[in-house]
């Protein structure tokens, strides 16, 4: 039976590591790191993203401010919002919730946010310094990945890991990490999506699966090979016989778990390292503008 790799007990831990450096960083220096949050229109779901978020924030010190514009708000008076937090200084994260309405350009409103206060490190300069090694903001979800296999010391270094998912903000940025020579890193990289002729083939020779697709069930006990790490990115709402509804992973966890080394769970793996991480990030923020930290 695989060992959980238990995300809520290390984001637990996160939080109150990023409380102790947000208490020391405003004492030294009276700054109060702030993230803003801009949510546009009322989906429901995002709209318990942004609270949670922004709950998140104040329980480690964080400040944080959430702005509703309806639905029907034009791109310019997104932009505009966005550059009015570019020039606030006591603002060191701007996210703006995602999905936007489709008649907003999602890669406009991206690129618009300074990369300097990107903690999303969605804004193409961030992802352009991500792939020459360079420091910026790394996503969210990536980095909470990474930081579940250093604190559960899982090596990377010459291992082959098989990412499964090719998205801009978690698969390829992730994929990207791996490959590259550092910390949680210098690993032999598969990548794999729905042009990969035989999935199972490329998954049953990894060491580490990660699996980012948001399709349930996609990897079973016959894509693991015996001893291997499985990550499990995906959220999935499925409705089980008796009507309710479930949240799930991308994978098998019962079959999958029985193989794996180790796996994470879905609710309580990836999610609650993905919220850490956007607080490590808005603090990171808020650091470099103090010139304490890189
Ligand atoms: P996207 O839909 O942007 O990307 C999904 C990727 O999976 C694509 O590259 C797609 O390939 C690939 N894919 C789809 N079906 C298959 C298949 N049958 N076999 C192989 N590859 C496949 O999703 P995201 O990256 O945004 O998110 C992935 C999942 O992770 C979702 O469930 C999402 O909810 C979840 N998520 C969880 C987070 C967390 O904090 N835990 C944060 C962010 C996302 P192609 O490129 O060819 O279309």
């Amino acid at each position: 039976m695989a060992m959980i790799l238990d995300g809520n007990a290390l984001s637990a831990e996160i939080r109150t590591e990023v409380a102790a450096d947000v208490a020391q960083l405003t004492a030294a220096t009276g700054i109060v790191p702030g993230l803003n949050l801009l949510l546009v229109g009322e989906d429901p779901a995002s709209t318990v993203y942004v609270r949670n978020k922004s709950k998140d924030c104040e329980k480690v010190g964080i400040r944080s401010i959430v702005l509703r514009l309806p639905a029907a708000a034009t791109e310019a008076e997104v932009l505009h919002q966005v550059r009015v937090w570019n020039a606030d200084p006591s603002v060191h994260g701007i996210l703006v919730q995602l999905p936007v309405p489709k008649h907003i350009n999602e890669h406009l409103v991206i690129r618009t946010i300074d990369p300097n206060k990107d903690v999303d490190g969605f804004h193409p300069e961030n992802a352009g310094r991500l792939m020459i090694g360079l420091d910026g903001f790394i996503p969210c979800t990536p980095y909470g990945v990474l930081e579940i296999l250093k604190r559960y010391s899982i090596e990377t270094s010459g291992r082959h890991v098989v990412v499964v998912g090719r998205s801009n903000i978690v698969g390829k940025p992730l994929a990207m990490l791996l490959a590259q020579k550092r910390p949680q890193g210098n690993a032999t990289v598969t990548i794999c999506h729905t042009g990969t002729i035989d999935l199972a083939e490329h998954t049953r020779r990894a060491d580490i699966v990660i699996s980012a697709v948001g399709v349930h069930g996609v990897i079973t006990a016959e894509h693991i090979k015996v001893g291997a790490v499985v990550i499990d990115v995906g959220i999935n709402r499925i409705t089980l016989p008796d009507g309710t509804t479930k949240l799930t992973g991308d994978v098998l966890f019962d079959e999958v778990s029985m193989k794996a080394s180790a796996i994470t769970p879905v609710p309580g793996g990836v999610g609650p390292m993905t919220r850490a991480m956007l607080l490590r990030n808005t603090l990171t923020s808020a650091e470099r503008v103090a010139g304490v930290k890189q």
